[in-house]
């Protein structure tokens, strides 16, 4: 049986920072995934906040430095610069207010990110999905098997890697489709609330020629699919029909007290590290890969506890996550009914978020009416 010092399952943005940082402190790495092709399907909005507005929602003062180092976006996966987000009540009141963010191409930004872990010495192999794990022994689909010292589960909401380690967070989810609309739309991404989306939100981000368009959602009403909603969304907002259409999870629970399990550490979706009032987790499966990169590493090259990993995503991620996820248990009490609903984001738009919940994030938001 081959043995790596770190084998991480899963080449997502979590779990190839994860390889990137493990192989950078001088650990021996192996980086899995099932895909045929990296990034591909396509299951996200492709929006990622610029690094500045991600310095913003995590106040940790090494946060900055972090994100020089590992929330680099490259240039080249970049379709469109976008300046606003416009929150779209049920009434269809709009709220605007300043956002700096850029629309990528998944299917490059993936590859990338996997290329630059390879470029710091990781092993990337793939297709190769992974069936199983026991106590580092990682079983592959090919009937083979690899043995970690420390295995990174960066292997998405549904992990594979976390069912055979014993590690349950608590999964709370939502329901996701998204597909590609054509047409011209401006600078902004625009957010839509109410009975379309039940306990959710749908989407329209601006690509360079197109749109990601979708939504998620906690429940399905009756008789409802995915795809049925999502017509009836686009319908409503008068927003063009999409094709490539994709279905997945996000999940939405509270932040886990650890993540690890034995010699497993978990990353990104795997781990729930998701900001549950918006369903985005790019960043933090990032910021928490670059994190487990440099436990499994320390772990591997001096013998330090693999606790270190908990100490570090929680001093940079835990509590803006824990937050996001009351707000959004918070929110979902006035999300029930259309009528609520306005009045709560017209409510919000006049005395803001921040003084609402004392929420970091939005001290820079000013909502404007329109
Ligand atoms: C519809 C939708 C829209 C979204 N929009 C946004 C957005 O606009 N911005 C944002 O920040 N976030 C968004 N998210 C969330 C974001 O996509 C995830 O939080 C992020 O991809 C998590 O990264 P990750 O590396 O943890 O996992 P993933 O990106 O899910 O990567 C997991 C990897 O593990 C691999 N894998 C899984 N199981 C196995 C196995 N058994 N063996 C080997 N490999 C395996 C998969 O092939 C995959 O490559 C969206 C999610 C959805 C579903």
């Amino acid at each position: 049986m081959e043995r790596y010092d770190v084998v991480v399952v899963g080449a997502g943005p979590g779990g190839s920072t994860a390889a990137r940082f493990a192989a950078q402190g001088g650990a021996r790495t192996l980086l899995l995934d099932q895909r045929v092709e990296l990034g591909q399907p396509v299951q996200c909005g492709e929006f990622l906040p610029t690094p500045a507005e991600l310095a913003d929602l995590f106040p940790h003062p090494e946060i900055p430095q972090l994100i020089r180092e590992a929330f680099v976006i490259p240039p080249e996966t970049v379709l469109r610069a976008t300046h606003e987000m416009v929150c779209v009540a049920p009434s269809g009141r709009r709220y605007r207010f300043p956002l700096e963010g850029f629309a990528v191409s998944r299917r490059a930004f993936d590859k990338r990110l996997a290329l630059a872990a390879e470029g710091e010495g990781a092993e990337l192999r793939f297709p190769c999905g992974v069936t199983g794990v026991k106590d580092g022994r990682v079983r592959l689909a090919n009937g083979g098997e690899v043995e970690g010292q420390v295995v990174i589960g960066a292997d998405g909401p549904l992990s594979t890697v976390a069912r055979g380690a014993g590690f349950a967070p608590t999964r709370e989810m939502y329901r996701m489709i998204t597909g590609t609309s054509l047409g011209e739309f401006p600078d902004a991404i625009e957010l839509y609330f109410g009975h379309h989306t039940p306990g959710g939100y749908g989407w329209m981000i601006p690509k360079a020629t197109d749109a990601n368009v979708g939504l998620g959602v906690t429940r399905l009403p009756p008789g409802e699919d995915l795809g049925s909603l999502l017509d009836r969304f686009l319908t409503a907002w008068g927003l063009p029909r999409a094709t490539d259409r994709t279905r997945w999870w996000v999940p939405i629970g509270p932040p886990p007290e650890s993540a690890r399990a034995g010699r497993a550490l978990f990353v990104g979706d795997a781990a729930n590290l998701v900001m549950a009032t918006n369903g985005g987790g790019i960043p933090t499966a990032i910021l928490s890969g670059r994190d487990a990169g440099v436990a499994a590493a320390g772990h591997c090259r001096t013998g330090a506890p693999l606790a270190e990993y908990d100490r570090l995503w929680r001093s940079h991620l835990y509590e803006p996550l824990l937050r996001a996820w009351r707000i959004k248990r918070l929110g979902d009490r006035i999300v029930e009914r259309d009528r609520w609903l306005s009045i709560g984001m017209a409510y919000i738009g006049t005395k803001g978020l921040d003084s609402m919940m004392r929420l970091r994030w939005p001290a820079r938001l000013v909502w404007r009416d329109s």
